[in-house]
């Protein structure tokens, strides 16, 4: 079984917090789907006697571009594999690109789920965060794609400039009032050479401090509980059958191939795992998509390991203690490690298994690299 992702890199403008590979010409974008099915042509003993189970379209803003061109590659990619009967085809898009005649003809196309980038229902947040849409744009727009899709995500970003515990507070209740099926509730990462960085480095702009973030997010793993969904990733929640097929795919390290510029993709075999990455030029890709494959890199028995801890953490799958002692020379400082941590509230043990508690979620990479590193 086999996932697939889509890098589709166009946006209508970049947002202020935004490092992500993208473009916003609209030209481009007949160009890129030629080069795109060229790609897939190329790599189509990759896909050959597969079965899918999952694609994302992911960017960038694919809900930007014309739906037949989405459809058109989903025939394309088709006719090298197979599709299971229950596949889930999810979209990330933006509010104002979701008119009901355009879900209508992504429902047509074949796209069973929708990933509204919301990111909040407060008019100065988005002001802040450089978001084209409004508060009553995304819950129309999230009532329309309900009645449509199987599945409806919505994203939330907290800890943006001038937020305090009461507005994160307000987004949680208007995001959960519309019942969507699946939530991700991003912390801001405020990136190097991004117009929100320049701001706060000039000092026009204070984020949040560690404490505000901190009782943000233990806010929201109530809110989210007390409401039903289950916390199956550091920052995401559904209702039961609702996670994401491809990212839990991606997390639990199942192979996937990646399409477009800037893709990455995970190639297991019994025994070698190699991480690919496209080129991340738009102009490049276009150019000699047959070869967009720049990196290739497999990865050695430690890579596998450290992976393995991290993500096994991120998504709370349980890690065998055993595993952690067997495959870490520094088994006795692994040991400590765990002890101190179950001591401190952040991680549970049970079955042989460690966990993290709600507390060690904020703690993650810190916890997993103590883990590893002793
Ligand atoms: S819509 Fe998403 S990908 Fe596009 S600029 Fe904004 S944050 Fe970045």
């Amino acid at each position: 079984m086999l996932t697939l992702y889509v890098h589709i890199p166009f946006c209508k403008a970049r947002c202020s917090y935004c490092d992500f590979y993208l473009v916003t010409q609209k030209e481009h974008i007949s160009a890129f789907f030629r080069a795109l099915s060229t790609e897939t042509a190329a790599r189509s003993a990759e896909l050959q006697g597969q079965r899918i189970s999952a694609i994302h379209f992911g960017g960038g803003t694919p809900s930007f571009v014309p739906v037949h061109f989405l459809s058109e590659w989903l025939e394309e990619v088709a006719a090298h594999c197979t599709f299971t009967s229950d596949i889930e085809i999810a979209l990330e898009a933006n509010p104002e690109d979701l008119s009901a005649e355009t879900m209508d003809e992504l429902c047509a196309a074949g796209i069973t789920r929708i990933s509204l980038g919301v990111q909040s229902f407060i008019a100065e947040k988005l002001k802040i965060l450089g978001r084209k849409h409004t508060a009553t744009e995304s819950q129309q727009v999230t009532a329309g794609a309900l009645k449509r899709f199987g599945s409806v995500s919505l994203d939330l970003i907290c800890g943006v400039p001038g937020e305090d515990l009461a507005m994160w507070d307000a987004d949680l209740q208007a995001a959960l009032s519309l019942r969507p099926r699946h939530l991700s509730l991003y912390m801001l990462s405020v990136e190097p050479k991004t117009m929100l960085h320049r701001k706060i480095t000039k000092g026009m702009l204070t984020v949040p401090d560690d404490a505000v973030q901190a009782a943000c997010y233990e806010e929201a793993l109530r809110k989210m509980a007390c409401h039903g969904y289950s916390h199956y990733e550091v920052s995401n929640f559904c209702l039961p059958g609702h996670h994401s097929r491809y990212n839990l795919a991606s997390w639990m390290r199942e192979p996937y191939l990646g399409f477009g510029p800037s893709a990455h993709s995970f190639l297991v075999t019994e025994e070698r795992e190699i991480r690919t990455a496209n080129v991340s030029s738009l102009t490049r890709y276009i150019a000699v998509p047959e070869d967009a494959v720049v990196f290739r890199e497999e990865l050695s028995a430690e890579e596998r390991f450290t992976e393995k801890v991290f993500l096994s953490l991120r998504i709370n799958i349980g890690l065998d203690v055993e595993f952690l002692r067997k495959e870490n020379k520094l088994g006795d400082l692994v040991l400590k490690s765990i002890d101190q941590f179950t001591e401190r509230g952040w991680i549970l043990q049970h079955a042989g298994l460690i966990y993290l508690t709600d507390k060690g979620f904020l703690f993650a990479d810190f916890i997993a690299e103590a883990l590893i590193f002793g």
